[in-house]
């Protein structure tokens, strides 16, 4: 509590959080009271508040042993735990399904730029100091007699009020290149500016190797968080300018067609979603797709092991740009198509691929095509619903010798249904019917 000499005391109303969250928080800090330990909600949700954004985030710091509380609280309301004992922080689960991340104070210590810090127990104010941006370095103190006190040792307040990021080191962006996306995403959120230092820092680490040296996976969840912002357009337009998307790939092909097909996927997505509302995207990885769409199939294959995606992710995103434009060609430039020759030609392309598919055509600008391959688009999503009444085990009973050819009946039948010339099962027997003859 000696952390709270010489600061200006603010009280910051918890009401803001729902009923639930600020009832468990007083619970909790009753028990904190119990054993005389400190504690205080950190972090992001302390900014939302100020901010007066909504963010249930719960993130408590404790000064003493953080993992020894969160094993009390979890004992005592039945709730999931999860502990990181490098990190010193452990994750709650309630019953409810709220969640709770209970930290012990710390700070940390980087052995190499980019590394994972080595951590140690440390004062609330040391703790505050690890963080990213001054915005991000403050603690509202929970316990009973202090509740709600705002505790803010480095501006963090006045950065808010001054819409600014401001590191809280030198340092900062060497220790942990991460933050150097974490400043894009929070300004352009925000809408902030970054400090006139911050600034300069940011640009010397970005131009230094430094970000090459993260791993994987902490490069992948930076990049799709960015990619999941409200806004990435301006975002990959920023991130262009300073010079990091050759972080994807140093050759990645960031050309003048990328970007006009990267400014209209919103647009393209917008459609989409409004037409086809339950199918659920992968944002981020639209964008991703969209960027490395003109790049050669080996950078796309490297940038996705470089990324490690999920297994799901890497096969959407490495279709490549040069199929989506091929199928677009084939869908816009012929004469006459039918519903079954564009199922055939969509059937193995992720939605993803036919949001961007769509956003190629948006940025060509030709208003009579791109209404044709909405069209299509339409077709082709209801088409994808269509079944054939008959199954491999009713050509078995019509006596059909079982082989490859139920697979090329099958999708016949299909690719007839979708067209509209059979629309009932016994028009599909009498189809089969005639195969066998034609067989026999
Ligand atoms: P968001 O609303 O995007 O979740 P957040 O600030 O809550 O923003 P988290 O990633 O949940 O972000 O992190 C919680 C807090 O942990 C941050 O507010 C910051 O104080 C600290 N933090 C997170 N990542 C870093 C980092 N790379 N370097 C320093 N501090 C960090």
């Amino acid at each position: 509590m000696s952390a709270m000499k010489n600061q200006v005391m603010k009280t910051i109303s918890l009401s803001k959080l729902p009923v639930r969250q600020r009832h468990l928080l007083k619970q909790i800090c009753r028990l904190a009271d119990e054993r005389d330990l400190s504690v205080y909600l950190v972090g992001g949700v302390v900014r939302d508040l100020l901010l007066k954004r909504g963010n249930w985030d719960l993130d408590l710091t404790v000064e003493g042993d953080g993992i020894a509380f969160a094993k009390l609280v979890a004992g005592q309301y039945g709730a999931g735990l999860a502990v990181f004992e490098r990190f010193a922080t452990a994750r709650l689960t309630f019953p409810n399904g709220l969640k709770m991340d209970i930290a012990t104070t710390r700070q940390e210590s980087y052995a190499q730029p980019a590394a994972l810090p080595e951590v140690e127990p440390a004062s609330i104010e040391e703790d505050l100091f690890r963080r990213d941006f001054t915005i991000n370095a403050m603690a509202i103190h929970l316990n009973h007699a202090q509740f709600g006190l705002l505790y803010d040792p480095y501006g963090g307040r006045d950065a808010l009020k001054a819409k600014t990021l401001r590191v809280l080191h030198a340092g900062s962006f060497q220790d942990d290149p991460t933050r150097i996306f974490r400043a894009i995403r929070f300004e352009q959120r925000f809408g902030f500016r970054l400090e006139r230092a911050t600034a300069r820092l940011l640009a010397q680490a970005a131009s230094a190797n430094l970000i090459q040296q993260l791993s994987g996976p902490r490069l992948r969840n930076e990049i799709l968080l960015l990619f999941a912002a409200q806004d990435p357009v301006r975002t990959i337009a920023w991130l262009a300018q300073l010079k990091l998307l050759r972080f994807l790939h140093r050759r990645l092909c960031y050309t003048y067609n990328v970007k006009r097909v990267v400014a209209v996927i919103p647009q393209a997505l917008a459609w989409w979603t409004r037409r086809f509302p339950d199918s659920v995207i992968d944002r981020p990885i639209v964008y991703l797709m969209a960027l490395s769409s003109e790049s050669s199939p080996i950078v796309v294959a490297t940038m996705i092991r470089r990324l490690v995606l999920s297994r799901e992710q890497a096969k959407k995103v490495s279709i490549g740009g040069s199929r989506i434009d091929r199928a677009l060609k084939t869908l816009t430039d012929t004469m006459t198509i039918r519903p079954s020759q564009v199922y055939r030609l969509l059937g193995d392309f992720s939605d993803e691929a036919l949001v961007l598919l769509l956003a190629r055509q948006v940025a060509m600008q030709h208003d009579v095509r791109l209404s044709l391959l909405k069209r299509y688009l339409s077709a082709y999503v209801k088409s994808r619903t269509v079944k054939t009444a008959l199954t491999g085990r009713d050509l078995q009973a019509m006596e059909l010798k079982p082989g490859p050819q139920y697979k090329i009946i099958l999708e016949k039948l299909l690719c007839a249904r979708i067209d509209g010339v059979i629309t009932t099962e016994a028009e599909e027997r009498a189809f089969v019917k005639k195969r066998i003859g034609l067989a026999g």
